[in-house]
Parts: C-alpha cells; structure tokens; sequence
C-alpha cells in the first residue's frame, strides 16, 4: 500500500514490458500452504511441496499456482496475516527467487518486492524504494480489502496494526529482509497521487 503494485503495472504498461509481482507469489503460496495444511515446520514436507510448484502469470497478469487461479484469493487478510511467516522460510525463498531470475532474464522487467534491489537483482538498471507513512498505507489497504469484501470502513485500526505487524516481520527477518538497497532512489508517495 506504498503505492508500489499501482506504479509498477502503470510503468511496466508505459514501457510495453512486463510486470512481476513478487509479493502475489509469496501469497501465493502461502494461500495453498493453507489450503492444503502443509506442515511448514517440517523441512522434508516444505522440500517435497516445493517440488512440485509450479507457478505462472496469464496475460492479464493473473496468477496461477499448480493450475489455480489464486489471483482474487490472495489479498485476503487470512494470507495477509500468515504471509510474512511463510515468505521468512530460506527454502521458499530460494524457489521463489529462481523464479523471478527466470522470469526477469527472458527481458526487461519492472519487479516489484521487498528483495528485488537487494537480493534478486541487485545489478538493476533503476532501482525505487517507494515508502508512504503507516496512515496512508493503511487506509490505501482499507480500501482495497472493503472492495474484495474482506474489511468494514471502521476497520482502520486493525489494518494498520495487521500493517505494523507484517512491517516489522519482514524488516527484523534474517533472510533477506525489507531494506533499500543503497543505490535506491527513495520516494515518499504519502501526498503523491498515482500519476504523480
Ligand atoms: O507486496 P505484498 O504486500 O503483496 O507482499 C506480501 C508479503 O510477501 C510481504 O509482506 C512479504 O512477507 C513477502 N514478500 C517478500 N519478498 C518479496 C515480496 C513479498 O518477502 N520480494
């Protein structure tokens, strides 16, 4: 809710090149970590599951996991509150990274997540670490999970502490966590408007 899914779709659809949604894989697979009750505390399980995922976009950018359209499925706060546990997990993280190598090689890309200028791509052309305050971010989210029906108006104060919570998870883990890499151009998008 930094503004980041917004920019990055409206940038790769300026350029004519394709759009990676990093954060949609993890959520990916941690909807069907749910759906299926995978054991991720036992790392042989996590191994076998992994090996059998396969994950790809459609030409409207929905995305698919083993032949699932999870695309409407993922932004809801039941994966929302359990995807920073799934996406600290190294053996995930590997998977998810070979794939987003793949799929950023094939041409030029505009990748989104919190790893990209870091870790999967840290030789990129343009790197942006695009930041809002927490109040913004939070009633941006509001408004996306009342339109998928997941939220009421007077949740405010619960989304923002989901969005403190998940802050802090992915900032404090030890694989990879959400930092700008140092060649970043930083920017505040709290009183920009999207075209902005
Ligand atoms: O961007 P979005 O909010 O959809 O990302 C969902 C979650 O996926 C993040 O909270 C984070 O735990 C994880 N993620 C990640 N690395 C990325 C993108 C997302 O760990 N590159």
């Amino acid at each position: 809710a930094s503004g980041k899914s917004t920019t990055a779709k409206g940038v790769s659809e300026k350029l004519g090149i394709t759009h990676l949604d990093t954060g949609a894989m993890y959520r990916a697979v941690t909807w069907e970590i749910i759906e299926f009750d995978i054991d991720v505390s036992d790392k042989n399980i996590v191994e076998k599951y992994l090996s059998t995922v396969k994950m790809y976009f459609d030409s409207s950018n929905d995305i698919f996991i083993n032949g699932r359209n999870v695309f409407k499925k993922i932004r809801k706060s039941k994966i929302s509150s359990k995807v920073s546990e799934i996406s600290a997990i190294p053996k995930i993280r590997k998977k998810m990274v070979e794939i987003q190598r793949d799929i950023g090689s094939r041409g030029d890309c505009v990748l989104e997540g919190r790893d990209i200028g870091t870790v999967v791509f840290p030789n990129a052309d343009f790197k942006f670490f695009i930041i809002a305050s927490d109040e913004a971010r939070a009633n941006r989210r509001l408004d996306d999970l009342i339109k998928v029906g997941d939220k009421n108006p007077g949740d405010f104060k619960i989304v923002l502490e989901e969005l403190i919570l998940r802050d802090h998870k992915d900032s404090t883990r030890d694989h990879s966590p959400l930092k700008k890499a140092d060649d970043a151009l930083e920017i505040d998008t709290t009183h920009l408007s999207i075209y902005e």
